[in-house]
C-alpha cells in the first residue's frame, strides 16, 4: 500500500522543503497525499495540490475560499477554507504528516493528527513550547510517533539513538547568533525589521528570521528541549556557533560529547524524520571539513539577547507559562514587524505580560487541558496588546 502523508504549512519554507522531498522521492507515483494547506499563497498551494494530487487543499484565510477553489477548478481537488477546516484536514488519517504551520495555530491540527496513532514530524515549536506536556502526553495514549524537525532538536534526537537517556549530563544546543550576534545595545535598540530578517546562514520563513535575530528562536527552542525531551533545565544550555554546521551535542556521565554536524539546509532534519528509521540518501550539500577550516563557539550574551534569560524561567515554571510566553511573544512579533516597537522592546514587551499575567494567575498552573491552554494564549495576547498600547501600566 501506498504511503499516505499530509503537510500542515506546505507554502511555507519547511513545506517546500518537505514538498521538495517528497518530489523528489517519486511524488505521487509513491505517496498518497491527503491534505496540503497554506494561508496567504493560494496559486501555490494549488499547484502543490495538483502536482502531488492531493485529496484536499485547504487555506487558513476563509476568505480565500473563492480563490482556491478557482485555482483548483478541474482537478477533482476538494478546497476548504478556514482554522476549523484546517483542524478537520488533520483528522484524515495519514501515516505521515508534516506539522509546519508557524506559531500557536499550528498545535490544534498536531493535536488532532497524533489521534490517529502515526508519525508527526513536528517542526511547530510554538505547539510544543505552547501545550508540549499535551503534545507528549496525547502521542502516547494514541500510540503516536513525534519526531523533532527542529535542526538541533533532530540533532539531540539522533546523538541520543542507541544510548541510556539516564546517563546524559547536558545537552548543548547551538545557535548562529543571528544577524545581530556582535551589535552592541545602542545598535540593536534601533535595527529594523529588514536588518532583522536576514539571517546569515540559513533560509527560513520571516518569523523565525527575526525570531533568530532577538534569539527568541533559541528560547523557544531551550523550552523546546526541556518539553520534548524532559531533561532538566540545569542540563539544557544554548551556546553560539557562528558556522551553524554544529546543531546539537549531548555530554554523556563519562565524559564523551555525541554531536551532530550537517549543512544548514532543513531538508536534513525533515528527510531524517521522514525517512525514519532508515536513513535515506539525501539531495544535501556535503561538509568539507578542511574547507571549513575551523568550528567556533562562543557563550551567548542574555544582557543583549534577554529572551535567553526569559526562557529560563518559563523552563523551571512550566504549566502554562509556555504558552503564556510564546503569545506575548508573538504579539510583539507582530508589533515590531507592523513597525510599532523597537527591537529590543520585544523582550521588554513579553517580560511584562510574564510579571502581569503571574499577578493574576499562577502560571505554573496544570497545562493538560487543551482548553485552559488556549484561555492563557487568549489572555496572554490581550494582555501584551494592552501593555503595548498603554491601556494598562506595569505595576
Ligand atoms: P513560513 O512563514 O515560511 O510558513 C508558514 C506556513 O504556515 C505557510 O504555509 C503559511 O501559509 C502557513 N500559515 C501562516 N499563518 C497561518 C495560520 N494562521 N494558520 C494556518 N497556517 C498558517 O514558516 P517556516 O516554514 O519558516 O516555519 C514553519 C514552522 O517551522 C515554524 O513553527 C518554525 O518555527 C518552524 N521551523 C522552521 C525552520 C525553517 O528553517 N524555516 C527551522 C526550524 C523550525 P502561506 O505562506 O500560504 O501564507
Ligand atoms: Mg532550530
Amino acid at each position: 500500500m501506498m504511503r499516505s502523508i499530509s503537510i500542515f504549512g506546505a507554502t511555507g519554507s519547511i513545506g517546500e522543503s518537505t514538498f521538495d522531498l517528497i518530489v523528489r522521492a517519486g511524488g505521487a507515483d509513491v505517496f498518497r497525499t491527503v491534505a496540503l494547506t497554506g494561508c496567504g499563497n493560494i496559486t501555490r498551494l494549488a499547484e502543490m495540490a495538483r502536482t502531488l494530487r492531493a485529496e484536499i487543499a485547504v487555506t487558513a484565510d476563509p476568505g480565500r475560499l473563492f480563490d482556491l477553489r478557482a485555482a483548483l477548478v478541474g482537478s477533482g481537488i476538494e478546497a476548504a477554507a478556514g482554522p476549523d477546516a484546517i483542524a478537520e484536514a488533520a483528522d484524515r488519517p495519514a501515516d505521515w504528516t508534516m506539522s509546519a504551520i508557524v506559531g500557536a495555530a499550528g498545535l490544534v491540527p498536531s493535536l488532532r493528527a497524533l489521534r490517529h496513532g502515526r508519525t508527526l514530524a513536528l517542526a511547530n515549536k510554538e505547539g510544543l513550547v505552547t501545550a508540549g506536556s499535551l503534545l507528549l502526553a496525547s502521542a502516547k495514549v494514541h500510540s503516536a510517533t513525534i519526531l523533532p524537525v527542529d535542526s538541533e532538536h533532530s540533532a539531540v534526537f539522533q546523538a541520543l539513538m542507541g544510548e541510556d537517556t539516564a546517563t546524559v549530563e547536558r545537552v548543548i544546543i547551538t545557535a548562529s547568533g543571528g544577524p545581530f550576534r556582535d551589535w552592541p545595545l545602542e545598535r540593536l535598540k534601533v535595527a529594523t525589521v529588514a536588518e532583522a530578517k536576514v539571517h546569515p546562514n540559513w533560509s527560513m520563513g520571516n518569523r523565525i528570521s527575526i525570531d533568530s535575530a532577538s534569539m527568541f528562536n533559541k528560547a523557544l527552542e531551550l523550552i523546546e528541549t526541556r518539553e520534548y525531551f524532559g531533561f532538566d533545565p540545569d542540563m539544557i544550555e544554548a551556546v553560539v556557533h557562528p558556522q551553524s554546521i554544529v546543531h546539537a551535542l549531548v555530554g554523556f556521565r563519562d565524559g564523551a560529547m555525541m554531536a551532530h554536524l550537517g549543512p544548514p539546509d532543513m531538508r536534513h532534519a525533515i528527510g531524517f524524520a521522514l525517512n525514519f528509521p532508515d536513513r535515506a540518501a539525501l539531495p544535501v550539500a556535503r561538509l568539507d571539513l578542511v574547507q571549513l577550516g575551523s568550528l567556533t563557539f562562543q557563550e551567548p550574551d542574555s544582557k543583549r539577547f534577554p529572551a535567553l534569560r526569559l526562557a529560563r524561567e518559563v523552563m523551571q515554571i512550566r504549566g502554562l507559562s509556555g504558552a503564556a510566553f510564546n503569545a506575548a511573544k508573538e504579539i510583539a512579533l507582530d508589533l515590531f514587524m507592523a513597525g510599532r516597537i523597537g527591537f529590543l522592546d520585544m523582550a521588554c514587551l513579553v517580560e511584562k505580560t510574564l510579571s502581569h499575567l503571574s499577578s493574576e494567575i499562577n502560571l505554573g498552573n496544570d497545562a493538560s487541558n487543551l482548553e485552559d491552554v488556549l484561555e492563557m494564549d487568549h489572555l496572554a495576547r490581550q494582555r501584551a496588546g494592552e501593555l503595548a498600547s498603554g491601556k494598562i501600566t506595569n505595576r
